[in-house]
């Protein structure tokens, strides 16, 4: 299958490690020149180093949360390359606790980065998809936000509020080729995964009925996918990537 995204720009937020790496990297593989977000910068310097296309990779080190930094930044990247093809909304981050133990602070940082995040990116980024008259932007959000999880209320609320951000901006936005899709991961092998002791990986694993953990690469599959001209009647839906977890 030919996904003919070969010149096509991109950028990816999260980039520098775990799935956003994946997504980028794959990205860059398939011809897409790609910029990536994230705020550690000798991360990034290490992320672009590994990526097989590295030419085709420049990066920002920056926040999310802070919309003149994404506006400047997209901005940058348009004068770059002419034109923002695809916009990924991958960064996120989790604080978990329960209700009561949790700190204002922490509610806040995990919707102001899971959430004004994106409202940030696809606000700036829309202006030239709006004068292009076509793009794609695909947001990541988590199964937790369909199911919730006990201690991840901020999460779970955060990535909800992706979902229908998604749906709402689709419909907005649709009526000038600008698709908008988001992509709900279940578990997936990452740092944080591997790390697990073994019992627990067992436990997790006997709730997915294909009693395994997702790759990066999966993600980065359907991302490729949802870039392409190939889903171009797929608009405002989320697409779960769980095992069947969430069908269990
Ligand atoms: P990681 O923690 O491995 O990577 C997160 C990335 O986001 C890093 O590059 C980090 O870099 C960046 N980031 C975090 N906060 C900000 C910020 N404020 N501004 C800019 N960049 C930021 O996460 P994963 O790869 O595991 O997850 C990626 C996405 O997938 C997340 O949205 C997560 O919620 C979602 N997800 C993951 C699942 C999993 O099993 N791993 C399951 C379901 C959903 P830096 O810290 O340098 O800024």
């Amino acid at each position: 299958m030919n996904l003919k995204l070969n010149n096509k720009v991109a950028i990816v937020t999260g980039a520098s490690r775990g799935i956003g790496f994946s997504i980028a990297n794959m990205l860059a593989e398939e011809g897409v020149k790609v910029a990536l977000i994230s705020r550690n910068i000798e991360s990034l310097i290490k992320a672009r180093e590994q990526m097989s296309h590295s030419e085709n990779i420049i990066f920002f080190s920056g926040d999310i949360v802070d919309s003149n930094f994404v506006k400047i930044t997209i901005e940058k990247v348009f004068k770059k390359w002419n034109k923002i093809d695809i916009m990924v909304n991958n960064a996120g981050i989790n604080k978990d606790k329960i209700l009561l133990r949790m700190k204002e602070q922490d509610w806040d940082n995990v919707i102001n980065t899971n959430l004004k995040g994106c409202y940030n990116t696809m606000k700036s980024v829309s202006k030239y998809m709006l004068k292009q008259k076509s793009g794609k932007i695909i947001n990541i959000s988590s199964v937790i936000g369909q199911i919730g999880n006990s201690g991840q209320s901020n999460y779970a609320a955060s990535k909800s509020g992706i979902e229908g951000l998604t749906r709402s901006l689709a419909v907005e936005l649709g009526s000038r080729n600008i698709n908008i899709n988001c992509i709900a991961p279940g578990y997936i092998e990452t740092d944080m995964t591997n790390k697990l002791d073994k019992q627990i990986l067992n436990n997790m694993k006997k709730n997915i009925p294909l009693n395994k953990l997702g790759t990066c690469n999966d993600i980065g599959n359907l991302v490729c996918y949802l870039a392409s001209d190939l889903s171009s009647y797929i608009t405002g839906q989320v697409i779960n990537i769980d095992g069947g977890m969430t069908i269990n």
